[in-house]
């Protein structure tokens, strides 16, 4: 069982001013905070973090989306954290995400889809690794 997960306050999000809310909505899920920052990432950084999706035709765009404005990486604790928090946050398309999930109050596309959420902890480990050094995780 997974105790953290990285998770990235989208720059939809941030910009549309709903950080706070989604904090607070992470905070009532049972998540603690153990890292966090505010960041602006450049191209290689962007690309570098979604690496997985390079031959997706939506690279690009996501690229230019996650460059738009600065963004919050977090890395969360929960027992079952990875499971637990693709719960809290819904599916992608914020158009079939369940009822009171992150996504389906705060996101605007499939794309601006306000906040990430690792899929495996084998990503999560890897992912707080990318934004955040041993010492500021553990
Ligand atoms: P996630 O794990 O729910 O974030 O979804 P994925 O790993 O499949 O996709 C990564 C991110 O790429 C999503 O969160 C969206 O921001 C973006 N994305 C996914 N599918 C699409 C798509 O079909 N079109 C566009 N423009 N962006 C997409």
């Amino acid at each position: 069982m997974s105790n953290i997960t990285l998770t990235i306050i989208k720059p939809d999000a941030v910009g549309n001013g709903f950080s706070g809310k989604i904090i607070d909505h992470i905070l009532a899920a049972g998540f603690k905070i153990k890292a966090m920052k505010m960041i602006h990432m450049n191209e290689r950084e962007a690309g570098g973090f979604y690496d997985v999706h390079r031959e997706r035709p939506f690279f690009n765009d996501l690229v230019a989306f996650m460059t738009s404005g600065p963004c919050i990486p977090m890395v969360l604790e929960k027992d079952n954290a990875v499971a637990d928090f693709r719960a809290t946050i819904g599916a992608t398309n914020p158009k079939e995400a369940a009822e009171g999930t992150v996504r389906k109050l705060y996101a605007q596309s499939i794309e601006a889809n306000a906040i990430h959420g690792s899929d495996s902890d084998e990503n999560a480990r890897r992912e707080a690794s990318y934004f955040f050094s041993e010492l500021e995780i553990f």
